[in-house]
């Protein structure tokens, strides 16, 4: 569909420049993983959708996040096995990492997603328009001489890499994730400011390519939103695995040296290493768009909406990185289809925030889904809340694997189950079924009558909750 055709487009003069007013149902700023979502399923309702990207549809998930670190941690795990090979009586030499050859793999996955997108994108009727976008009106966005105005305007111009003050980034010893994305040879060694996820994801790659890993975090833990349960086991298996990690460390300062940085500690500690990574959060992309003019309320950079997406301004919803809620790429998605069916009149459902699923894709995953125990006895008070763990030392598919890790089920004492969290390599994949049992308010009982197939790791998610049903299956007493 041609929507130029069908849509009103009205030229005036701006000083000597003609300037061409299109309008159409939606305009989105920012085609990442929130705003495009919006747009295929606001299409799909029958609108007629702009999406405006200044860079490339897909945004950080597709291009610098999501996709292109799984590929490298995927790249580790062959590492790992063909060092471990020995153990499954395979003979194997690891000789070394090609990081061109890595890259190669990475690029070829982001650019087969990428073409399969814009494909998507194109033959759903949507209009994309490359270039930087600012809103110049209430639901009108400029890029250039143009000037783009919807019955409704969706913001989705996502997150950047944060620093600290007084801490430079200057894309050779001091990087940010898009720069160790790019990175052409395997570091000697690296420190991480920041133990959470992107922190942790880029030191279990790199440990399985060879490099000295220390992470240095500020809170107690590793992975600090998660468990506790699940925090201390990741640090069990990466104290195991040889990452060194400094926790209740706060950074002081960095000095560049002949062969890196040289890194302090408020604690008097120092470390050198060739590079540091900055790690540290993603800040909000709502600087000079012209957001506060038009009346849309930021706190610390984040546009504030309510359940459903709203800005407070008539017409304009924001979904993403750039809402306070938690910088996950299939959130966005949900965000954008739930601000597309709002918009469309359809009935739509709040999203509960704690029941999204989470993961951290490290050598061994962490995933989880629901209340920690913790909030868990915020919300209920210890003595309505109670929790089992189930080791995954009793699962067969694990012992195959050779994984080390546990699935802890927090729930309301004869009430469902209130969150599920699980360390373990590949576990990930059991947080899709974990999700459900959390959304559907699930009681133990329920889960403990749907049999799981042997041997997965599935299992083990079914032997928890046998476990909390009162009738243990693998479990010693
Ligand atoms: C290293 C890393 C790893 C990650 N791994 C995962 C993961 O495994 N799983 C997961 O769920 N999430 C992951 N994330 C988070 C995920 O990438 C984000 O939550 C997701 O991309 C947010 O989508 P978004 O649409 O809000 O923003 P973005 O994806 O950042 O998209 C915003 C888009 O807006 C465009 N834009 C900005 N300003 C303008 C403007 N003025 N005009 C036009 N266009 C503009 C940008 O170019 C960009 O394309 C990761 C992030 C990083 C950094």
């Amino acid at each position: 569909m041609d929507w130029r055709a069908d849509r009103r487009i009205r030229w005036h003069c701006v000083g000597d420049v003609d300037v061409a007013d299109h309008e159409s149902d939606i305009v989105i700023l920012g085609g990442g993983s929130g705003g495009y979502a919006a747009a295929l399923r606001s299409a799909e309702l029958g609108k007629s959708v702009v999406l405006v990207e200044k860079d490339k549809v897909g945004g950080t998930c597709l291009h610098r996040g999501c996709i292109p670190t799984k590929a490298l941690l995927h790249a580790g795990e062959i590492a790992d096995a063909t060092r471990e090979s020995a153990q499954f009586g395979v003979n194997a030499t690891f000789e070394g990492i090609d990081m061109a050859g890595v890259h190669k793999y990475k690029d070829a996955v982001v650019s087969k997603n990428h073409k399969g997108l814009q494909g998507l994108i194109a033959s759903r009727g949507i209009t994309t328009i490359e270039g930087e976008g600012r809103l110049v009106g209430p639901r009108t966005v400029a890029v250039g001489g143009d000037t783009f105005t919807g019955t409704n305007l969706i913001l989705a111009t996502g997150s950047y890499s944060r620093t600290l003050p007084g801490l430079d980034v200057d894309g050779r010893r001091v990087i940010t994730s898009e720069h160790a994305l790019q990175l052409d040879h395997v570091p000697a060694s690296a420190v991480i400011l920041g133990g959470g996820v992107i922190g942790v994801e880029f030191a279990s790659a790199w440990k399985s390519f060879g490099t000295d890993v220390t992470i240095v975090e500020a809170l107690p833990h590793l992975v600090p939103l998660e468990d506790e349960a699940n925090s201390k086991l990741l640090e069990r298996a990466f104290r195991r695995r040889g990452i060194n990690f400094k926790l209740n460390a706060r950074f002081a300062g960095v000095k560049p040296t002949d062969s890196g940085v040289h890194v302090s500690l408020e604690d008097g500690s120092t470390i050198d290493a060739e590079l540091l990574l900055v790690a540290v959060g993603r800040g909000p992309v709502s600087a000079d768009l012209g957001y506060e003019q038009q009346g849309i309320r930021l706190e610390r950079g984040f546009v504030i909406v309510d359940e459903y997406c709203r800005t407070g301004v008539e017409g304009v919803y924001a979904v993403g990185d750039l809402i306070p809620t938690l910088q996950l790429a299939h959130l966005g998605f949900a965000e954008g289809i739930l601000v597309a069916e709002h918009i469309a009149g359809l009935p739509v459902t709040p999203i509960d925030m704690a029941g999204v699923p989470r993961i951290t894709y490290s050598s061994p995953e962490v995933a989880s889904v629901g209340l920690t125990e913790t909030q868990a006895v915020e919300r209920l008070g210890a003595d309505r809340v109670t929790t089992v763990t189930y080791d995954l030392s009793g699962n067969g598919r694990s012992a195959i694997l050779q994984t080390r890790g546990a699935v802890k089920l927090v729930a309301e004492i004869d009430g469902p189950v209130l969150g599920i969290h699980i360390v373990g390599d590949r576990v990930g994949e059991l947080i899709a079924e974990a999700q459900l049992i959390y959304n559907w308010e699930a009681l133990p009982a329920e889960v403990a009558q749907l049999i799981h197939p042997h041997p997965t790791q599935s299992e083990a998610i079914g032997e928890a909750h046998l476990l909390l049903a009162g009738k243990p299956l693998h479990v010693h007493d």
